[in-house]
């Protein structure tokens, strides 16, 4: 079993969508970023690529590089996943805290959950999908998302060394 943690946060700017966790959620802001800005997506990423000590979202994807323009943050999750497939672990559950002052994610949180579950192939009762508001944080204008996953091994051969025959 590995344990992985991933943290994020974007500002919020008028004019974009605002898009959490896979889902395009109705709001007068959207948060800004070099890709889409989908702060939820960002953290589990980096939760799954921290519980194999890959290297984080931002080394994997740099914001200084074209390619990753307005790009969508599920082929970031994708590449995590496939990481975390080769190196021989599924994912068992995902948790996650937003804190945001607004919008309210309580009338959003089963998309984003369903979402989450479609993205991962993780079942929505095994991803937990948490919202604060930011109390006393100085922090309304931006959206801040933590995740943790755990890992169970599938694979007994993948990344160990090989074992020595035995001598007859
Ligand atoms: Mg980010």
């Amino acid at each position: 079993m590995k344990i992985g943690y991933g943290w994020d946060s974007h500002e919020f700017k008028r004019g974009i969508p605002l898009k959490i966790g896979g889902v395009e959620i109705a709001h007068e802001k959207g948060l800004g970023g070099h890709s889409d800005g989908d702060v939820l997506l960002h953290a589990i990423t980096d939760a799954l690529l921290g519980a194999i000590a890959a290297p984080d979202i931002g080394t994997l994807f740099s914001p200084s590089d074209p390619r990753w323009e307005g790009a969508d943050s599920a082929v970031f999750l994708g590449e995590a996943l496939r990481r975390v497939a080769a190196a021989g672990y599924k994912v068992l559950n995902i948790d996650s805290t937003l804190i945001l002052s607004t919008p309210k994610i309580g009338p959003h949180a089963n998309a984003l959950r369903d979402r989450v579950s479609q993205l991962t192939a993780v079942p929505p009762d095994c991803i937990g999908i948490k919202a604060k508001t930011p109390e006393g944080m100085g922090t309304e204008n931006a959206a801040i998302a933590h995740a943790v996953v755990l890992l169970q091994k599938i694979s007994t051969t993948a990344g160990r060394k090989p074992t020595k025959k035995p001598r007859s």
